[in-house]
């Protein structure tokens, strides 16, 4: 294609709004144009990378197996309803009314949909398994929409579902997708990583992300230094010892006075910040109701609010006012599990259990206790509900954990009946017996992942495209488009490359070879070459977007050498 027929708009100014590389240079190169808040318009050369992604997804999955589907974007309410989400997803899902006055909601995801596509049509086990994908637009009103296409409101989505029999040949399939996943995402050029992940609102167990490691990723993951391990700081465990106290003092109540935080309990009592019990107060929201709990951490940990969230099974968790935590009893810097007001739900991190010689809030006023088994608790709860740290031990071998930045491109969930049940999608197995489909549900960000491309590849001027990803292999640049024999020889190369199959631009325009150049660097297609002086010596010169190195070469080789 000629760039001089193309609508490129590059500019030279960096948007107001954008802060994040990618987000800069996909405007800035005129790949995207925004609209309104999470809101874009692709411009061609968007829309062409959007294509090259979709192909490579496309062709992974039906090789694997799963067919394309469409399914409606504007879905009834009804089957949300049926589910339990209309009223639980919360202010992401966009429900509105038709003029009849039916509610429908902008589809966020599609496992209602899709599961009601397969009720209707699939009956008997002979007709499983199955795989279903689309790739296909998702409105979620998010709170925060930013970094571009990394975080939209409207943005494009493959989501797959899976149905099966049982439990096994649904995990098969779960084990076939992540290996799909992996070579989509190594297909198009990524240094990603498969992490352990938390399974949030979908529910379900087993779940895994796809992570690109970039620096400017959302996402915290903890990775190990000797082994494969992964996972989200969501999801992410450790090895760890319950802390013993040495010194073995007797149960008793001592007077702390001024002594609130962590450190000063720790200093004025001569403890480990480990045997001292942080306690962190939240409300838990439930559909309809909620409650104050005491999640009780050692002294050196962080809460991490999504395992928190889990462990009460809540909808969300909210700080509380001083006036709340007066009104349930307790004292701001002498909170403990011992002796707790009654109607306060306690859960204690589990690398708590069996410890002993441990600091506590009294839960009254400059007091506290000290030499506390474990053992003395009662009607408390273990979970796992720390952040780990770094240099925390390795699960699986024992070597150090450290903390990268990633960019969640990719999620897939072991669902099993979370949604086949209460929309009773059964089937009839070898027996006759109605049973619900066991599911799988498998999703890739694809307009989130011509961000996560740049945020991995570019430089500091501008977008460097990965082979699959190009919206072209290789642009021809015509140095001075008025000098006949840069022109006809332009041309020449340019049918040439076409004609053996390449995706060429020829930049073709009436412009300074300064300012093509600029556009080139700008926009990034993995290699250049440029018909200029080099020609009265019969030469042409190759660039590599890469490492911007030229090599130049006879004209005849040329064609050859690429
Ligand atoms: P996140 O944690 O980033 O909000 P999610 O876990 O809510 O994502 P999923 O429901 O797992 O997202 O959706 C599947 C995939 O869709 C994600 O892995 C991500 O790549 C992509 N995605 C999710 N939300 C957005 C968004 N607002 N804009 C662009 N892509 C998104
Ligand atoms: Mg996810």
């Amino acid at each position: 294609m000629r760039f001089s027929n193309l609508l490129i708009p590059t500019s030279k100014e960096t948007p107001n709004e954008a802060t994040l590389q990618s987000h800069i240079y996909l405007l800035r190169a005129g790949f995207i144009q925004s609209v309104g808040s999470g809101l874009y318009n692709y411009l061609p050369l968007g829309k062409m990378v959007l294509d090259n992604i979709s192909r490579v997804v496309k062709e992974e999955l039906d090789s694997a197996g799963a067919q394309e589907v469409s399914l409606g974007f504007v879905t009834p309410a009804s089957l949300w309803r049926e589910s339990g989400r209309f009223e639980k997803y919360g202010k992401e899902l966009l429900r509105f009314k038709d003029r009849k006055d039916n509610d429908f909601v902008l589809g966020p995801t599609h496992e209602e949909m899709m599961v009601n596509l397969v009720k209707q049509s699939v009956k008997s086990y002979k007709q499983l398994p199955l795989n279903l994908y689309q790739i296909n637009l998702k409105f979620r009103d998010e709170i925060r929409p930013r970094f571009g296409l990394m975080r939209g409101r409207e943005f494009l989505m493959k989501d797959g579902y899976s149905f099966h029999i049982d439990e096994e040949d649904m995990q098969r399939e779960f084990y076939l997708m992540q290996e799909t996943y992996s070579n989509i995402f190594t297909r198009l050029g990524l240094d990603f990583r498969i992490v352990d992940a938390d399974s949030g609102a979908i529910g379900g167990s087993g779940s895994k992300e796809f992570m690109v490691l970039a620096q400017s990723g959302e996402d915290t993951i903890v990775v190990c230094e000797s082994c494969e391990y992964g996972a989200n700081i969501e999801a992410a465990v450790c090895r760890y010892i319950p802390p013993q106290n040495e010194k073995k003092e007797p149960f008793k109540k001592v007077y702390t006075p001024n002594a609130t935080t962590i450190e000063e309990v720790s200093a004025f009592l001569d403890v480990d910040p480990v045997l001292c019990m942080k306690v962190v107060a939240k409300r838990a929201l439930y559909d309809e109701s909620s409650a104050v709990v005491m999640f009780v951490i050692r002294g050196n940990d962080t809460l991490q609010e999504i395992k928190a969230c889990n462990s009460v099974d809540a909808n969300e968790l909210v700080d509380l006012s001083e006036e709340e935590l007066e009104e349930s009893g307790l004292i701001a810097g002498y909170m403990g599990p011992l002796k707790a007001p009654e109607a306060i739900r306690v859960v204690i991190d589990k690398r708590f259990q069996d410890a002993t010689g441990l600091v506590c809030g009294a839960n009254e006023n400059e007091h506290h206790y000290i030499g506390i088994d474990i053992s003395m608790l009662e009607n408390v709860f273990f979970e796992d509900i720390v952040a780990v740290k770094e240099g925390d031990k390795c699960v699986c071998c024992g070597g150090n954990l450290y903390y990268t930045k990633g960019i969640e491109v990719g999620h897939i969930f072991q669902l099993g009946t979370r949604y086949s049940d209460p929309l009773k999608a059964e089937f009839l197995d070898e027996n006759g017996k109605s049973k619900p489909f066991v599911m799988g549900t498998y999703g890739i960000g694809v307009s989130r992942l011509i961000a996560a491309i740049i945020e991995q590849n570019h430089d500091d001027k501008g977008c460097i495209w990965t082979k699959e990803s190009a919206p072209f292999d290789i642009e021809v640049i015509i140095s001075n488009i008025k000098d006949e024999m840069q022109y006809e020889t332009g041309i020449k190369i340019y049918e040439q490359l076409k004609s053996k199959g390449f995706k060429v631009l020829l930049d073709d325009r009436k412009e300074r070879f300064g300012f093509k150049m600029k556009d080139y660097e700008l926009i990034g297609i993995p290699r250049a070459v440029i018909i200029g002086q080099k020609l009265e010596e019969g030469n042409v010169e190759l660039i590599d977007r890469d490492d911007l190195v030229s090599k130049t070469l006879p004209l005849d080789i040329f064609i050859e050498e690429i």
